[in-house]
């Protein structure tokens, strides 16, 4: 099984013409309301590969928290770890796109900013072979987590993002780390992102600090680079073509947390992950897109 700690938001999308400047009004064309959040769309995308999942988090006590819940139970998540907080908004995310592509994105935390090391400490990890977390909760409630997860000999898996300070003092306690380009130069302290296997390898290893940790960086199209200790290697991406990449990092950490508890080596787990975000990306929307596990292994025997 499957085990996330992590965000669930009301994401909330409209569509504009041009991106409103300060203290301008302008019409919206459309407006969607998408279950969203690191931690609800990973955990969707890990139960989509056929894993038991289980999402720990909070949502508020109003309506959208209840359908959020309602949601996720309806993509096969198991909720009963996810606590309703009266009187606390559920978290939002507010996005605006304009005809550029461009957009604006306002995240309020609501409810996720109010997990914490208490609610993880009473529920019980016990058999549960993969943690997998992300940054949009309370970095004390995953170090409460992880330092459980390691006494019981779990798997513990950290998408650091978005990138935080706070979240490389998490890393020690991770067995798989997982980031972007963009969050591996923050976190590295680059200039610009690395690109070239050799420069991912070098950044990569500055955020190890132990010899048994796995670095996994997401390319975008490119695939993924997978950075150990003692050796470096790229798993090439799927050629899609693209309609929307929101989510697919998720998609690629719900997937290889799931394809890892199943017992999938690290080498076809990030191929069976870069499978599934490449399925991902062909459609809309971060939670309707994640794949089942039948679509993924249909796509991998071509
Ligand atoms: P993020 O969504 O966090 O920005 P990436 O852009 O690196 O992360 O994408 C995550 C994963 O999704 C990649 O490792 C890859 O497997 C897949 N992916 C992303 N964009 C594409 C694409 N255009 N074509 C195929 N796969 C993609």
């Amino acid at each position: 099984t499957v085990f996330v700690l992590g965000s669930i938001n009301l994401d909330a999308v409209a569509r504009v013409d041009d991106l409103p400047r300060p203290g301008e009004t302008v019409a919206g064309l459309s407006l969607e309301l998408f279950l969203g959040g690191k931690g609800a769309n990973q955990a969707v995308a890990a139960a989509r590969m056929g894993v038991a999942t289980r999402l720990m988090g909070a949502v508020g006590g109003d309506d959208s928290g209840a359908g959020l819940k309602a949601k996720l139970a309806g993509y096969g998540v198991q909720v009963g770890d996810v606590v309703e907080l009266p009187g606390v908004p559920t978290g939002q995310a507010h996005v605006w796109v304009a005809n550029s592509a461009e957009n604006m994105i306002v995240v309020t935390a609501g409810a996720n900013a109010m997990v914490t090391p208490q609610q993880v400490a009473a529920t019980t990890i016990e058999g549960q072979r993969v943690l997998l977390c992300q940054l949009e909760t309370p970095a004390t409630a995953i170090e409460t987590l992880f330092r459980a997860g390691s006494a019981k000999g779990a798997l513990r898996i950290l998408n650091a993002a978005p990138a935080l300070p706070q979240g490389a003092a998490l890393f020690p306690l991770t067995d798989i780390l997982i980031v972007n380009q963009t969050e591996l130069a923050t976190y590295a302290k680059l200039d610009r992102e690395p690109v070239k296997l050799e420069e991912v390898s070098v950044a990569a290893r500055k955020l190890m600090s132990r010899p048994d940790q796995t670095i996994i960086v997401t390319l975008g199209a490119a695939g993924a680079a997978v950075v150990r200790r003692d050796e470096a290697f790229l798993v090439e991406g799927k050629k899609v073509k693209a309609v929307d990449t929101v989510g697919a990092g998720d998609c690629f950490c719900g997937a290889l947390a799931a394809t890892l508890a199943a017992g999938m080596d690290l080498a076809e787990a990030v191929e069976t992950a870069n499978a599934a975000a490449a399925l991902s990306v062909q459609k809309a929307g971060a939670a309707p897109s994640m794949p089942n596990r039948r679509e993924v292994e249909a796509f991998l025997e071509g």
